[in-house]
C-alpha cells in the first residue's frame, strides 16, 4: 500500500527521537529505533510495514477496549462516574482530579481509566481477563497476553497511579479495593500486542460495533460515541494538535503505540517507542499525519 510507504518515509526522521516512558523501568529498556504500522480494513485485509509484527506494551490503548467492554455490559452508566471532556492536562494529573472532587475528566486519562477498570472488575470479577479474551478473539491470536514483567515494573514504580486510585477512593469513586484496581490497571496496560494484532482487535470500532464473528459488542450509536471521545480525549493534552494533524479518533499509549479509527473503512495502528512531550509516539504522529494526507482514509 503506497500510503503506508509514504507514512514510513515521513516518520523516519522522528524514529528514535524523543524519550521513552522512563517512569516504567521495563519500557525504558525498549530499543527506540523501531517502527511498525498496520492497516486493517473492514473487509478483513491487513497491510503492514516495518516492525508491524513486533509486540509492544499497549499501555493506554487498552483504555478504549475496557471502556467498550463496560458500555457493552451495562450501557452508558459509566458517565455517572466519569466525564467526557478533554482534560487539557497531563494524563496522570492529580490536581484536576482533586479540584473536580474525584470525578475524572474523561475515561482515557489515568484517573478515568481506573474508574472504568474498577467497574469492569466489578462486572466480570476479572477485568484483565475480560480484556485479554476480547483481544485474543479479535486478533485471532490465542497467545496474546500480559507481559508480567512490565506489569510488575509499573506496579513497583507506579506512585502516581496509586495516588490517583487512593484519591478516587477518598471521594467514593471506586467500588473494588484500591490495591485490586491498581493491579488490574497495571495488568491491562501491560498487555503485549503487535500493530497487526491491535489493528484487527480495534476493527469493531470502524464497523459500527460488530465483532469478527459477526456478533455485536456495541450498538452503532455507542460505537460512534466511543470514537467521539477518542477524537477529543484520546491523545491527552495534545488532542487538539493530533486532530489538526491527523484528524482521526485515536488512542495513544506510552509504549509508543497509536490506534486510529477510520469509520467504515478500517483501523490503523502505528508503533515507534520514542515519545513526544505529551506522551504519544512522535514518529507515530508523523506517520498518521502523512497517512491521512496521502490516502483517502480520512474523516475530514
Ligand atoms: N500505564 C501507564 C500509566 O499509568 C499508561 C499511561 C499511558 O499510556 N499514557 O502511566
Amino acid at each position: 500500500m503506497e500510503a503506508l510507504v509514504r507514512a514510513q518515509e515521513a516518520a523516519a526522521p522522528d524514529v528514535g527521537r524523543g524519550r521513552l516512558a522512563e517512569y516504567i523501568p521495563s519500557l525504558a529498556a525498549v530499543d527506540p529505533r523501531q517502527f511498525g504500522m498496520a492497516i486493517a480494513s473492514c473487509d478483513g485485509q491487513v497491510h503492514a510495514i516495518g516492525d508491524a509484527d513486533v509486540r509492544f506494551s499497549v499501555q493506554s490503548i487498552s483504555k478504549v477496549f475496557t471502556l467498550a467492554l463496560v458500555i457493552a455490559a451495562e450501557g452508558e452508566l459509566i458517565w455517572e462516574r466519569v466525564s467526557r471532556e478533554p482534560s487539557g492536562n497531563p494524563f496522570n494529573s492529580l490536581l484536576q482530579l482533586d479540584q473536580e472532587a474525584g470525578r475524572p475528566r474523561n475515561p482515557f486519562i489515568n484517573a478515568g481509566a481506573l474508574v472504568v477498570t474498577d467497574r469492569l472488575h466489578s462486572l466480570t470479577g476479572d477485568a484483565c481477563g475480560a480484556l485479554r479474551d476480547l483481544m485474543r478473539s479479535e486478533s485471532g491470536r490465542t497467545d496474546v497476553g500480559i507481559d508480567r514483567e512490565v506489569a510488575r515494573s509499573e506496579l513497583a514504580a507506579g506512585h502516581r497511579t496509586s495516588a490517583l486510585a487512593h484519591l478516587l477512593a477518598s471521594y467514593g469513586n471506586l467500588e473494588c479495593p484500591v490495591e485490586q484496581v491498581i493491579s488490574q490497571y497495571a495488568g491491562q496496560c501491560a498487555l503485549s500486542m503487535s500493530c497487526r494484532e491491535l489493528a484487527l482487535a480495534g476493527l469493531f470500532l470502524a464497523s459500527d460495533g460488530v465483532l469478527s464473528d459477526s456478533t455485536r459488542l456495541l450498538t452503532a450509536r455507542q460505537t460512534k460515541r466511543v470514537n467521539a471521545v477518542m477524537l477529543t480525549c484520546g491523545t491527552y493534552d495534545s488532542a487538539g494538535e493530533f486532530a489538526y494533524r491527523v484528524g482521526l479518533p485515536a488512542k495513544s499509549g506510552v509504549g509508543g503505540g497509536i490506534l486510529a479509527v477510520i469509520p467504515d473503512r478500517g483501523v490503523a495502528c502505528v508503533w515507534s517507542p520514542a515519545l513526544g512531550s505529551s506522551g504519544s509516539s512522535a514518529a507515530g504522529l508523523a506517520a498518521l499525519d502523512a497517512f491521512t494526507t496521502y490516502s483517502d482514509w480520512t474523516v475530514f
